[in-house]
């Protein structure tokens, strides 16, 4: 068993004009998937932990052995956050959710752009590489947060729904040193469908 690149749901060039095709084929094909391998490499020895979800690992990375952990932290996480990312994107996606998650998000936020702000400048206010989130708190309440490098709020126990990847490669062909134009741009792609199907199997 090794863990998988699984398959963009979408062509390179879906997203453009708000994510170029370039960038995503890139971003895909060598940063993601480099996670990957790098992740397998690391758990060769450890086929046990190579049976479980990257997510399982990742919420209890005291439970992987000590001369592994920083890699499954590092690569696992690279891997897991990636995959919401991809998912949580679609082309001709509706702007803004619905349902439970809308109602949720005005009950947490005040509204819906409140809480786009607060997203945002989290997004581009965060130093360095790094992902910004919407998640689910053990409460059920929502919290919009940063987290640096790949680690992921799995990590600390709460369930991410949303997330946007502020890493340089992930824009930088395209926007260069212009953070906040590319996540002004990404709202546009944003897959609220998914974002709330995710939502309401977290909430159970
Ligand atoms: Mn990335």
């Amino acid at each position: 068993m090794t863990y998988e690149l699984p398959k963009l749901p979408y062509p390179y060039d879906a997203l453009e004009p708000y994510i170029d095709a370039r960038t995503m084929e890139i971003h895909y094909s060598k940063h993601h998937a480099g996670y990957v391998n790098k992740l397998n490499a690391a758990l060769e020895d450890f086929p046990d932990l190579h049976a479980k979800p990257i997510e399982e690992l990742l919420q209890n990375l005291n439970a992987v052995p000590e001369e592994i952990r920083t890699a499954v932290r590092n690569t696992g996480g690279g891997h897991a956050n990636h995959m919401l990312f991809w998912k949580n994107m679609a082309p001709g996606a509706s702007d803004k959710p619905s349902g439970t998650l809308a109602d949720a998000i005005v009950q947490s936020f005040g509204d819906f752009d409140a809480f786009k702000d607060r997203f945002s400048s989290t997004a581009s206010g965060h130093f360095g590489s790094g992902w910004a989130w919407l998640v689910l708190d053990g409460s059920g309440g929502l919290k919009v947060l940063s987290t640096a490098n790949q680690d992921t709020p799995l990590s600390d126990g709460l369930k991410p729904i949303l997330t946007i990847d502020v890493w340089e490669h992930a824009y930088y062909l395209n926007y260069q040193n212009r953070r906040p134009d590319f996540i002004t741009a990404w709202w546009n792609v944003v897959n609220w469908d998914q974002v709330t199907q995710l939502y309401e199997t977290f909430l159970g």
